[in-house]
């Protein structure tokens, strides 16, 4: 059931330097969840003025970007300085109810960094085609690398990565980034380094993808268009040049 309520964010939950894009999507699906259970308003326990490090990165605003994007109604901040007055009450009351799991008149939701259900996609698939729609994480593909094996799709728990067929209209490489839960799977597996989880990151532009028959080995391969082979080898033709040595064919 939605119910209006206020989140209460202590200040290392809203100024936050993930590790990795698995950190941003853990720190940031509390918020999602209370959002889907109806809350609106968010009382940042800090200063509103960013922290020395450029790696830093506000929570509250990323997810009001995901949210604005989307055209549904943002979270109202307040930034309140932990020394400001009364503040004390209300950071020891927040304490308390970390420990007790009372006090809930005041804290109607409580941020936690544990809770594994997909909030996040199931926001985040929300208005996901929308023109300049934000994603918490993403993966994007840099076509001048890839070299079409499908590693990454095939190794994506959460199905983010596709292929698209000439009957679906061509054949592309596409992200539903909704999903992306920022586990970098994708990433370890891809021999190329073509493939990257970016923080903050719109709808990746959809890959196009050409599909032709190796000249050596005969294999059919869909590398992007981009970076098609001159010679007509697939990649490991190409890099191993066995054809040569085993059967002499179709050399030159
Ligand atoms: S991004 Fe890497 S793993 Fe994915 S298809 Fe391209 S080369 Fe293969
Ligand atoms: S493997 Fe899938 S879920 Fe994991 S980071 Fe890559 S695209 Fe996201």
């Amino acid at each position: 059931m939605l119910r209006d309520g206020v989140l209460i964010l202590p200040a290392d939950h809203v100024w936050v330097q993930p590790a990795s894009a698995a950190d941003l999507v853990e720190q940031i699906t509390p918020l999602a969840q209370a959002y889907l259970d109806g809350t609106r308003r968010l009382l940042c326990l800090d200063p509103a003025e960013a922290p020395d490090s450029q790696s830093a990165l506000n929570l509250p605003a990323l997810f009001n970007d995901i949210l604005q994007t989307r055209d549904l109604p943002q979270m109202a901040l307040r930034h309140i300085a932990p020394d400001a007055p009364g503040m004390r009450r209300v950071i020891s009351w927040y304490q308390e109810e970390h420990e007790t799991a009372k006090r809930r008149n005041l804290l109607r939701k409580v941020a936690t960094i544990d809770n594994p259900e997909p909030a996040l996609a199931t926001l985040q698939i929300i208005e996901c085609d929308a023109p300049g729609a934000m994603f918490a994480v993403a993966p994007v593909i840099d076509p001048s690398r890839c070299v079409g094996c499908d590693a990454c799709l095939r190794i994506c728990p959460d199905e983010v990565l596709t292929q698209t067929t000439p009957e679906q209209g061509g054949l592309f490489y596409e992200t539903s980034a909704a999903a992306c839960d920022g586990c970098g799977l994708c990433e370890d597996v891809c021999d190329h380094r073509a493939i990257t989880v970016r923080i903050r990151q719109t709808t990746p532009e959809p890959v196009a993808l050409s599909e032709w028959a190796c000249k050596a080995c005969g294999v059919s391969v869909h590398p992007p268009l981009q970076n098609r082979n001159e010679d007509g080898l697939c990649n490991i033709c190409a890099r191993t040049q066995h054809h040569k040595k085993l059967f002499q064919v179709l050399d030159g």
